[in-house]
């Protein structure tokens, strides 16, 4: 069974108009998915999942910022608690993190699709299971919304896991570094998080984190892994330094669950990064990890603000995660991006090279490579 797990509950649809983050995205994902004219609807369930409990939640959060989250999510919230204490815990009218109506409950559910997406593959109901609403959440901290996150799902996902004896590895594809998720695991051997993204020189959320030579800590040093990538890297080079580190880590690691944050915020024509990847590269890096998990794993959505591509991309994404034939006029390939000349082409492969160098010498050791 190929699963979608999504439904009205899980749609931030009071979140400001102003906001970068489109949560129709998801919608709009799931109707190109189940359209019977895409020829892959008799072959998807769709399934509403149950909201993830307090308990679930305060594995990775504490119990303060789920409190303050509830106390937000009503209309004019914000007027209603002090400035400060809404500071502290991340939020602002303004910034990356607008507290809105039923942010709390809305957050529930994303979490909780994860978790059930987890449960059911991990059992053996579902061979793929994808939650296009979740992912995006995976800058936020134990105590404090971040860079659009207010429960990290993913993370709520790992812990649930992690909680049942599973060893998990957590591949991030978003144009931005998976911090947040990194941050909850980094000590954990456990739990193999790794991010490939535009260097956080470069863009959010910033150095010193998801540099190469940041590796975990204690016990977990070398199970967190980044592969940060210089601004303008297309098709060729991300996927060179993809296919140089995750496969083998995955091989070495042998997780007994895969979660794939499918960020498509690192497509060329997205207004808030710069890389320039195609339809192309997210459906090859999706029929790899298919390969490399034995068909096994559980997809989540993540940025992507170029909202006809993000949803096609996901849509692109799952049919290639479950085996199904991919629209190949979808695929606009790598005529449709930028094309660099080859001096900024090969400085941008000379810096995945280093990157990729660092890591074979620092992590690869550490897993018998
Ligand atoms: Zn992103």
């Amino acid at each position: 069974m190929n699963l979608l797990v999504h439904g009205p509950a899980m749609i931030a649809s009071h979140m400001p108009v102003s906001h970068p983050l489109k949560p129709g995205r998801a919608d709009d994902a799931q109707s190109l998915i189940t359209d019977p004219r895409n020829g892959w609807a008799e072959l998807v369930t769709v399934v509403a999942p149950p909201m993830a409990t307090d308990m679930d939640i305060a594995r990775v959060h504490d119990l303060s910022y789920i409190a303050m989250v509830d106390r937000l999510s009503f209309p004019g919230a914000m007027g209603r608690v002090p400035s400060g204490e809404v500071k502290r815990f991340g939020f602002s009218s303004h910034g990356d993190n607008p507290p809105y109506p039923e942010m709390g409950s809305i957050a529930r559910n994303v979490s909780g699709g994860v978790i059930h997406a987890l449960q059911q593959v991990s059992t053996g109901n579902a061979k793929v299971a994808f939650v296009p609403s979740g992912g995006v959440n995976h800058h936020a901290m134990p105590a404090t919304a971040s860079g659009f996150g207010v429960f990290n799902d993913a993370a709520v996902g790992i812990a649930w896991a992690r909680d049942r004896g599973m060893r998990v590895m957590y591949v991030d594809l978003d144009v931005h570094h998976g911090d947040g998720v990194e941050a909850m695991f980094a000590s954990d051997p456990q739990v193999l998080t790794v991010s490939i993204h535009e260097s956080t020189r470069y863009l959010f959320p910033g150095p010193p984190g998801g540099l190469a030579n940041s590796i975990g800590t204690g016990p977990g040093t070398g199970f967190a892994v980044n592969i940060p990538m210089a601004p303008y890297s297309d098709d060729k080079t991300w996927m060179w330094a993809f296919e140089e580190i995750v496969p083998p880590l995955h091989g070495a690691f042998r997780p007994d669950i895969t979660l794939v944050q499918c960020g498509a915020d690192a497509y060329h024509a997205d207004p808030l990064a710069h890389l320039l990847l195609t339809e192309n590269v997210y459906v090859r890096v999706a029929e790899r990890l298919r390969s490399i998990s034995g068909g096994r794993l559980v997809a989540i959505g993540g940025g992507g603000y170029d909202v006809e591509a993000t949803p096609r991309i996901w849509a692109s994404m799952f049919a290639a995660f479950s085996g199904l034939p991919v629209k190949s006029n979808w695929l606009h390939g790598p005529k449709s991006a930028p094309i660099l000349d080859p001096g900024a082409s090969s400085r941008v492969m000379d810096e995945a090279k280093g990157v990729v160098d660092t890591l074979k010498q620092l992590v690869f050791p550490i897993h018998g490579l």
